[in-house]
């Protein structure tokens, strides 16, 4: 490697990458961006990227919602496109406020779960309990109603 270190070779990136997309061209492979919607990138790079953020996506939650259970506590829906975390105790975006993060939850909320090991208060449930308790008063319709229609 002609570089020094690490930054030197970091910065000669930068400045490469720089250079491609001064020049319109995609810089990841240094093709023309043609009619990409990326500002970087051209269409084939940034199907590519996606899909492998997509795919990162799909790992990190099966990974998360596995060690939580890898079912609905309420209705034991296991289909992976269906659950989601749970914050046990309905305080959600108080923990949103305590992270700082505007965009918590998703896939920042799973990394950060599997970076702290599980923590306790957190549970699987899907997307229509989730919603349910959140609507009925923290109690899922499933198990008890708490408004009369
Ligand atoms: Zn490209
Ligand atoms: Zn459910
Ligand atoms: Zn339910």
């Amino acid at each position: 490697m002609p570089f020094r270190d690490k930054e030197e070779y970091a910065k000669y990136q930068r400045d490469y990458r720089w250079k491609r997309m001064n020049e319109g061209l995609c810089y990841l492979c240094g093709h023309p961006k043609g009619e990409s919607k990326s500002k970087w990138m051209c269409t084939d790079c940034l199907k590519k990227v996606n899909q492998r953020s997509q795919e990162w996506t799909k790992r990190i939650k099966k990974e998360v919602i596995t060690a939580y259970g890898g079912k609905c506590v309420c209705c034991g829906e296991t289909s992976l496109g269906f659950l989601t975390i749970d914050h046990i105790n309905n305080d959600g975006s108080i923990h949103r406020r305590k992270m700082g993060r505007r965009d918590w939850g998703g896939k920042i909320l799973y990394q950060w779960l599997r970076k702290q090991n599980y923590p306790t208060g957190f549970q699987v449930m899907c997307f229509n309990c989730n919603l349910g308790r959140s609507i009925n008063k923290g109690v899922c319709p499933h198990k008890e109603m708490q408004y009369e229609f």
